[in-house]
Parts: structure tokens; C-alpha cells; sequence
């Protein structure tokens, strides 16, 4: 039976210095602000919105909430977000995806200053961490780094296999496991004998939004599984990993819900946290 890596307690424990070190500035009058933009009614987007406004609040964030209305333009839009990349008090901007159609993600996406760009988006955030050189690193995948620090399990050496090539999982998570020296593949819908490539795996992270898609055959004895899908089956929150079956034979796994998700919004807000710090030259 594998060992679960509990993401609720990682969470718990990155927002508690996060709060420590909120607390701290805050003596030192500076504070941490974080502007979170929602265009639409999208269901799933107002509770991602909600959940992050209810995090800052507990560690001590100012938030500031756009609840823009489905029929807003992108010219609209984009005057906000200028409006807010001079805003001294704001740190990090975060627009809520997907957007409206009419609205061009890329543009809005490009409109953000890259210096408060907390989800790591922009074409510049997404450049540094291809040399190695960022200060932001996309929420999920930073999470995933995160979870295997503090189990302290290593990449270096290792066979890292990520399922699925997004701009904000796959592949911001195989350029961090490369970072960390491990030997990275990233699959797709298109890549050939998929579950022998998977078997290869050491770190075999699934990122590809279908419910209890990896299945136990597809995984290596003792191989550390992550899973990132967040999927429903019959009306239950699953995963896109068979984890009754899969957590007989792994090493190390992560349960869906309480693993991959509690650790994006707590790296949104140390991705804030760092932000306020750079802007305030409290760091480098
Ligand atoms: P996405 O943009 O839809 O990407 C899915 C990836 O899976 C694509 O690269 C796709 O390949 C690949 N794929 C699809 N079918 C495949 C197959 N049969 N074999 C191999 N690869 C296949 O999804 P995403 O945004 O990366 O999200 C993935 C999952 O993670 C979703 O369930 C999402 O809800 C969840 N998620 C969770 C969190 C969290 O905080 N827990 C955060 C973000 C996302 P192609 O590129 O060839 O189409």
C-alpha cells in the first residue's frame, strides 16, 4: 500500500509561514494586495474566486474582487488591469479563466504586468522559467514541487514522466522536474504506447482531465503518482488516477479530493507574498 503525500497538511503548512511573513511585513508597514478579476457566471470560476478570496483573508492578503458581468468588452477589461498594474497597493493581478468569448485570452493575458503576474501566465514569466531564472512559477505545478520537497522526494536521476502538455500543467511541470535534474518525458493524446512509457516512470505525474484514466497496469512498482484531474465520476470529484487500484502499487500517491488542489491557491499566495517582497525591495 502506498503512502499518501496529505496535501491539506503541505498547504496548511506553506500558508502558516505565508501568514507569519504577511504579519511580519505588515509590523513593517507594508502590506500584500491581490486583485482577483472574474468576467461571467461561469459556475466552477465563481468558487475558484470565492476560495481564493477566502485564503487571503486568513493569511492577511488584502483582496480586492472585479465581479465584471458577462457582456464586458476587452477593451474594458484591459483598461482594468491597466488601472491596476499602477496600483501601489495591488501586488499580484489574477484573471480568472477561461474569459467570455470576444475576449482574447492571449491579450489579457499579455496585458498583465509581468511583475505582478502571480499565476505566471505572461510570455515573459513562462521564458524564465525555461532558463531557470523566474521568480513565478505556475500554481499547480509549483504545488506538485512543493508536496515532493517536503516528502522529500527527490527528481534528480530519476525517470519523471508528466501526462498532458498545457501551457498551465504539463509543461511548466516537466521544464521544474528538468529544473530539478530529473529525466523528463511529456506525453500527449498523440503520443504512441502510452502506459509503456508510463511504466518507465519513477514520478509519473497525470495531468490530463479524465477520470481514473491511469490505470495500475500503466504504473511501476513503488513509483511516486501524482494526479492533477480534477473530474467528476457519477457526480463524485475524482482524479485521472484509479486510485483504489493505483495506491496498491505506488510508492507514494496523492489522493483527489486533499492533494494537488489544497497546494494551487496556497501557491498563489506565496507567488503574492514574493511579489509584494520584489516590489517593496525586500528581495533581489
Ligand atoms: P488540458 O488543457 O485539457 O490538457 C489535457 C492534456 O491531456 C492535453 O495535453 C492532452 O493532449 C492530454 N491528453 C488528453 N487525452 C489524452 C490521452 N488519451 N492520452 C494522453 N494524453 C492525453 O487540461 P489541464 O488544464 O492541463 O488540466 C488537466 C486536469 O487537471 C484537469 O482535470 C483539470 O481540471 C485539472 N487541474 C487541476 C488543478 C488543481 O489545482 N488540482 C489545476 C489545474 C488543472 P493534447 O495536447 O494532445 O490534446
Amino acid at each position: 500500500m502506498s503512502k499518501i503525500i496529505d496535501g491539506k497538511a503541505v498547504s496548511s503548512a506553506v500558508k502558516e509561514s505565508i501568514k507569519n511573513e504577511v504579519s511580519a511585513l505588515k509590523e513593517k508597514g507594508v502590506s500584500v494586495g491581490l486583485a482577483v478579476i472574474l468576467v461571467g457566471e461561469d459556475p466552477a470560476s465563481k468558487i475558484y474566486v470565492a476560495n481564493k478570496k477566502k485564503a487571503c483573508e486568513q493569511l492577511g492578503i488584502i483582496s480586492q474582487e472585479y465581479i465584471l458581468p458577462e457582456n464586458t468588452t476587452e477593451k474594458e477589461l484591459l483598461k482594468l488591469i491597466d488601472t491596476l498594474n499602477s496600483e501601489k497597493t495591488i501586488n499580484g493581478i489574477l484573471c480568472q479563466l477561461p474569459l467570455p468569448r470576444g475576449i482574447d485570452e492571449q491579450k489579457v493575458i499579455k496585458a498583465i504586468s509581468p511583475e505582478k503576474d502571480v499565476d505566471a501566465f505572461h510570455p515573459q514569466n513562462v521564458g524564465r522559467i525555461m532558463i531557470g531564472d523566474f521568480d513565478f512559477v505556475p500554481c499547480t505545478p509549483a504545488g506538485i514541487i512543493e508536496m515532493l520537497d517536503y516528502y522529500g522526494i527527490s527528481a534528480e536521476g530519476k525517470t519523471c514522466v508528466v501526462i498532458g502538455r498545457s501551457n498551465i500543467v504539463g509543461k511548466p511541470m516537466g521544464m521544474l522536474l528538468l529544473h530539478k535534474n530529473g529525466t523528463v518525458t511529456i506525453c500527449h493524446s498523440r503520443t504512441k504506447n502510452l502506459s509503456e512509457i508510463t511504466k518507465t516512470a519513477d514520478i509519473l505525474v497525470a495531468a490530463v482531465g479524465k477520470a481514473k484514466f491511469v490505470t495500475a497496469d500503466m504504473v511501476k512498482d513503488g513509483a511516486v503518482v501524482i494526479d492533477v484531474g480534477m473530474n467528476r465520476d457519477d457526480g463524485k470529484l475524482c482524479g485521472d488516477v484509479d486510485f483504489d487500484e493505483v495506491s496498491k502499487k505506488a510508492g507514494y500517491i496523492t489522493p483527489v479530493p486533499g492533494g494537488v488542489g489544497p497546494m494551487t491557491i496556497a501557491m498563489l499566495m506565496k507567488n503574492t507574498l514574493t511579489a509584494a517582497k520584489k516590489q517593496n525591495g525586500i528581495i533581489g
